[in-house]
């Protein structure tokens, strides 16, 4: 079994990183699915690493981001999260140790800062966008480890686009709560009297930007989940299909 797998090109160029997201060929990335163990292991095998090298979050739409070693290696993968702690973000400095995410439409955030050599996965549906995990990410590597955010790259993954993501009133009010008015103009496209173009990517960088990130640091693989193909590969969206089980695992290594 081959798990397929597309890259971000600007960490790769990095030499030292992996990052990848998979495709609608394989969605089974929960504990809780009966594959996921089988799919990890043969990711593991095209990475040259085992399911002990592995961490997942506990994802919940939270705005938690936990910082992660060797001795998490298995978290989620091997061994089933606590729903009581959830977190929707993994910070480490260990090289070795893929950090994973899933998705299907919500946004994938990659970071890696290559002087003090930490790397971040994150979870950002619209709920973790709203909370701002990106920039409690960002606070984290720098209280942890001393990171400072223009020595940080962040790279966006797969997720539904701006012209695929309708949403209402009430998302449109809950981001209007923590993004300023010039903001939410950037962030919002409104398509009729009851519904609203989200860009949710555009909403992360704002708020990565706004906390120190260059905007040469900044990336997207500007692929869709909803409408993207490449190479006749699709993705997972939860808005096209409505699969409460189907997901693309999104992950990032220091090699
Ligand atoms: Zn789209």
């Amino acid at each position: 079994m081959i798990i397929k797998y597309f890259s971000i090109p600007e960490l790769e160029a990095k030499g030292n990183i992996r990052s990848l997201y998979t495709t609608s060929k394989d969605t089974a990335w929960n504990f809780e699915d009966a594959l996921s163990y089988e799919n990890y292991l043969a990711l593991g095998q095209e990475l040259g690493i085992s399911p002990e090298n592995m961490v997942k979050t506990k994802q919940m739409h939270t705005a938690n981001v936990k910082i992660v070693t060797r001795k998490n290696g298995g978290d989620g993968i091997i061994r089933p999260l606590d729903e009581n702690a959830p977190y929707d973000g993994l910070i480490t400095n260990e090289k070795n140790l893929l950090l994973c995410t899933v998705e299907a439409d919500c946004l994938p955030v990659y970071f890696y800062d290559s002087v003090k050599e930490v790397i971040a996965m994150v979870h950002s549906g619209w709920k973790g966008t709203v909370k701002k995990i990106s920039e409690s990410t960002l606070k984290k590597m720098n209280q942890a480890f001393d990171c400072k955010p223009e020595n940080i790259m962040v790279a966006i993954g797969s997720h539904i686009c701006k012209d695929c993501y309708e949403v209402g009133q009430d998302v449109f009010n809950e981001f209007s709560k923590s993004f300023d008015n010039a903001e939410i103009s950037k962030i919002f496209t409104r398509k009729n009297t009851e519904k609203y173009l989200l860009n949710l990517q555009e909403a992360v960088k704002l708020t990565v930007l706004k906390n120190g990130v260059l905007k040469e640091n900044f990336f997207s693989s500007e692929i869709c989940t909803y409408h993207s193909q490449i190479e006749a590969h699709s993705f997972c969206s939860y808005r096209r299909t409505k699969s409460a089980s189907e997901r693309m695992l999104t992950a990032i290594m220091m090699i």
